[in-house]
């Protein structure tokens, strides 16, 4: 049988990326209700102070700016909160950005980008997350996928192919890490209210409405339950999957 083992999750230490607004802030804001120690990851110091004194708990909430794409910085982030705190349970690979386009107007620059900064940078953290949680015989990596990462959306050839390839990466390390407790799992979420889809014109959204069976935005809440269930210890049997929280596109 394989040895592995459980921390409650008031123990737990979570790193998130893309902490300081959107999905991700509202993803710290719901490990640090289950009591979880929440190291947020952003690129810049200003916005990740201005999200610490939205969330106001010094005690559990610490801030760590750094580009997740950046291979040496992200891995020293991981490490060090690991030495810091002593574990590391929880990696939300959440960080992601759009630079949309028909895929023959696609820059080399703009495929690189999207690729680096939404899927490489969920290998570079989850590798080295991955060595601490092996010793610890226990841990949760959770990606952030896309409805457009399973299905495929015009205009996003390069976000969509990150996306799922965030979802192979996923399905494979559930395969690899099962045996030493670590679980990893992913989020495919569908329109959310967020920056990223308020600069969507009013004919996207009302066609992304004609998509949605329940005929209205997620809310960041909406995903950062789904993250909050997926890294804590009610979902103990639960890895490889993807988990779609989309108001019903993908059935
Ligand atoms: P958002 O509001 O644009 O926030 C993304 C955050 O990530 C920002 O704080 C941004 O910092 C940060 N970030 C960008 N590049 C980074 C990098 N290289 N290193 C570190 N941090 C970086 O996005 P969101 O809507 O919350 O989306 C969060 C995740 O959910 C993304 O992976 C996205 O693809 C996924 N998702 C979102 C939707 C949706 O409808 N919103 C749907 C499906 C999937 P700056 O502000 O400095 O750029």
């Amino acid at each position: 049988m394989a040895k592995t083992k459980s921390v409650p999750d008031n123990e737990k230490v979570a790193i998130v990326t893309g902490a300081a607004r959107g999905i991700g802030l509202a993803i710290a804001e719901e490990l640090l209700s289950k009591g979880m120690t929440v190291v947020a990851v952003d690129l810049k110091e200003d916005a990740l102070t201005e999200a610490a004194n939205k969330l106001g708990n010094p005690e559990k909430f610490s801030t760590a700016a750094c580009d997740v794409s950046d291979s040496e910085g992200f891995t020293a982030v991981v490490d060090d909160t690991a030495e810091k705190f002593g574990r590391l349970d929880v990696l939300v690979n959440n960080a992601g950005i759009t630079r949309d386009n028909l895929v023959m107007l696609i820059s080399d620059e703009d495929w690189d980008l999207v690729l680096n900064v939404n899927l490489k940078s969920a290998f570079i953290g989850s590798r080295a997350a991955a060595k601490v949680m092996m010793r610890q015989r226990c841990g949760s990596i959770v990606n952030m996928a896309s409805y457009s990462g399973i299905e495929g959306n015009p205009g996003q050839a390069n976000y969509a192919a990150s996306k799922a390839g965030m979802i192979g990466l996923t399905k494979t390390m559930a395969k690899e890490l099962a045996k030493r407790g670590v679980r990893s799992n992913a989020i495919a979420p569908g329109f959310i209210q967020t920056d990223m889809t308020d600069i969507l014109g009013d004919a996207a959204k009302e066609m992304a409405m004609v998509q949605i069976p329940m005929k209205k935005l997620g809310q960041p809440s909406d995903i950062a339950k789904a993250v909050g269930f997926l890294a804590s210890n009610d979902s103990g049997y639960i890895t490889g999957q993807v988990l779609s929280v989309d108001g019903g596109m993908h059935t």
